[in-house]
């Protein structure tokens, strides 16, 4: 809207508001006429109560003298009351009489508007002692003083609403002209949020979009108490101690696993070149190749693909199908000394973008050497792995003179960059609750397989894809393999174990 068109809608407003200010005049100028019509019939006796009629005279009524003259005190302007000589004033009263100069005691409260209170009486003597057309034209004014203040108040109240729905109207146009931002946090806010994801994304190895929002969690309440802890040496002094005194073939990859009602025939050969193939025959096969093997298995073709024979059973396979097995990466890094608070241990990194929230988000300080071990998680797991030893150091040294300053950061001695998803014999890091999976699968998982119906099952499977209240962690893996060495045993020393049908079973989300 221009200026000229506003100021004639101000114009236009301001007109309509007086013209609906004078229609109410009107209104209330038609109420006088009935009421002096009224008026005009009331005979003389019919101005005075019965009561004030017993009664000599209106002064003896006025018993408080004090009263009276506070009352005289408050009439700060007499009423220009009209003459006897001037009858003609009830009927001729115009729009513009002054109202006001008749304010007094007496009209500060409704009174009966045929009558005059005994104040009035006191205040006006004269005209109660006068002739009858005094004390109508006293009535007519009065009650039409009093109509008027009525009028005025209700002016004066309208005219608040309207100041107060205009001053609304402005915040309201103020407020559409300012929408809010689509983002309600701050970019500081975002990077904190970010943060808080990426440990999240740390925890379940996956973009949080890939996680089962039902189901992401199915394993909390099974979690063990006490604190965390590391390994002294390192966590491969639990295996090492486990395999003590048992022939483990180091470097020598499953080929082939053929499983019949008669028993079992695994195939392998050397890791790296496939040579010196060999077929051992045993009773029964503990799989536990991880779940990103086992997905690669089914697709084939790849430098790790375990061939299964007969198949995997399609109950089987199409739940770890739709399990998830995620990728968490590291970055091990040596220095010549320590450049951080040794009695930390651990710092955070905020990335400066969502894409980028789990690249170097956590560092961990976890040796008394001058190594420290930073977290690649999230999305950037994934990128990562596509970038280069040199580059990814790189960055995490620019990291660190982000946090500790350009000249407290020595270049490391020594580095180690891990690659889970690009593995052939992992192919990721730990499973995750994937959308349309849940724990459900985890069951599905351990569940052996039979080569025939009928037959006794001769393929079994541990690992932590297969243990639904503690997977994606070491002591999940390591109970998942004594629960199938009691159930082996079970079936092989005497406690036959009975197949649970799989036809119509699946995941349920
Ligand atoms: C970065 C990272 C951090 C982790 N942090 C923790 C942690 O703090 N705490 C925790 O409890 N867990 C942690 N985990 C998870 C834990 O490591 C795994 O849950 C656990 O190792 C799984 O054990 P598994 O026996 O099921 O599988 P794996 O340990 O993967 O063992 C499977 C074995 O099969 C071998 N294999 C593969 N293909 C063949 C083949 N064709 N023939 C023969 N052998 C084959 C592989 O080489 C491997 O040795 C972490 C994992 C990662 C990746």
């Amino acid at each position: 809207m221009d200026d000229k068109k506003k100021s004639l809608n101000t114009e236009e407003d301001e007109d309509s508001d007086n013209s609906r200010r004078a229609s109410r005049r009107k209104k209330a100028k038609v109420e006088y006429k009935e009421m002096d019509e009224q008026l005009a019939n009331i005979s003389e006796d019919e101005y005075y109560s019965e009561e004030e009629k017993k009664d000599k005279t209106v002064e003896k009524e006025v018993k408080d003298v004090k009263e009276v003259k506070e009352v005289k005190e408050k009439v700060e302007k007499p009423a220009p009351v009209k003459s006897e000589t001037d009858p003609e004033i009830p009927d001729n009263v115009s729009e513009n009489d002054d109202p006001t100069g008749l304010e007094g005691a007496a009209f500060q409260s409704r009174v009966p508007f045929d009558k005059m209170t005994s104040q009035e009486a006191a205040c006006f003597p004269d005209i109660v002692q006068g002739p009858p057309q005094s004390q109508k034209v006293f009535l007519y004014l009065r009650n039409r003083i009093s109509k008027l203040r009525d009028l005025d108040a209700s002016c004066k109240e309208y005219d608040q609403l309207q100041a107060q729905q205009k001053e609304m109207e402005d915040k309201l146009h103020e407020l559409e002209a300012n929408p809010p931002s689509d983002v309600y946090l701050s970019t500081r806010d975002r990077q904190i949020l970010d943060w808080h994801f990426a440990n999240l994304e740390f925890a379940n190895a996956t973009p949080l979009t890939l996680l089962s929002l039902k189901h992401w969690d199915q394993d909390d309440d099974f979690e063990f108490s006490g604190s965390h802890l590391t390994v002294r040496n390192g966590y491969s002094c639990v295996p090492v101690a486990l395999s003590e005194g048992l022939d483990i073939k180091l470097n020598t990859a499953v080929r082939k696993v053929v499983y019949t009602p008669s028993g079992v025939e695994v195939t392998v050969s050397n890791a790296k070149n496939n040579t010196n193939s060999q077929t051992l025959k045993g009773d029964a096969v503990l799989c536990t190749l991880p779940l990103g093997v086992l997905k690669e298995c089914l697709r084939g073709n790849s430098l790790n693909s375990v061939q299964f024979q007969p198949a995997l059973p399609e109950w089987k396979s199409a739940a770890l199908q739709r399990m998830g097995f995620g990728n968490l990466n590291k970055v091990v890094l040596c220095f010549d000394r320590v450049f951080w608070d040794p009695s930390a241990n651990l710092f955070g990194h905020v990335g400066s973008t969502t894409a980028s929230r789990g690249e170097l988000f956590l560092f961990w300080n976890l040796y008394k050497a001058p190594v420290l071990l930073a977290l690649v998680a999230g999305e950037a797991a994934a990128i990562m792995e596509n970038v280069s030893d040199d580059v990814i150091v790189g960055r995490s040294i620019a990291v660190l003179k982000g946090i500790f300053g350009n000249n407290a950061v020595p270049q490391p001695k020594e580095t180690l960059v891990t690659r889970w998803r690009a593995d052939p014999w992992s192919r990721g890091s730990y499973s995750y609750v994937a959308a349309g999976s849940s724990g459900n699968d985890y069951d599905l998982m351990a569940t052996p397989v039979s080569p025939q119906a009928g037959t006794l099952p001769r393929l079994f499977f541990a690992g932590e894809h297969t243990i639904r209240n503690y997977p994606a962690t070491v002591h999940g893996a390591f109970m998942s393999a004594l629960r199938e060495a009691g159930r082996i045993a079970d079936q092989f020393l005497g406690a036959p174990y009975t197949l649970p049908s799989m036809k119509t079973e699946g995941a349920k989300t």
